[in-house]
């Protein structure tokens, strides 16, 4: 290899690098610690987040599409976050927010929050990620 195809391969990896470190930035920004997880204000999703329970659990995260809150006291719980993720990873796979919260709510609806597949995926993903 010349020395001028070294130099341009590093520069390729150095920009490439560049380009990680600024996506992870922004992940991070994504992350929002606050003192408790926001209620729904439009008056269908109120409703389906009580049909689930989810306003009286107290939540101690939640994953909106990229967006993610954790609350303050929770901040360094690996799992918890870990267990986010897994559901910002289904918003990618499932075609983001509504086709997510249409599913997710369907089977908090039919089979509980507890035994709901997206929940029992976020669940077991986040176990062994952290058991690891
Ligand atoms: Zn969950």
């Amino acid at each position: 290899m010349l020395w001028a195809e070294v130099a341009i391969c590093s520069e390729e990896i150095f920009a490439e690098a560049e380009e990680l470190s600024q996506q992870v930035a922004k992940i991070r920004q994504r992350f929002v610690v606050i003192d408790a997880v926001p209620i729904p204000v439009h008056p269908m999703l109120r409703a389906a987040a009580a049909s689930i329970n989810f306003l009286t659990a107290a939540p101690r995260g939640l994953a909106l599409d990229y967006g993610i809150f954790i609350r303050a006291d929770h901040w360094r719980d690996r799992a918890l976050i870990a267990h986010e993720l897994v559901h910002t990873a289904q918003f990618q796979r499932l075609g983001g927010i509504l086709p997510f919260l249409q599913t997710y709510i369907f089977q908090c609806a039919t089979v509980g929050y507890q035994n709901a597949p997206l929940e029992l995926e976020a669940v077991a993903t986040a176990a062994r990620v952290c058991s690891a």
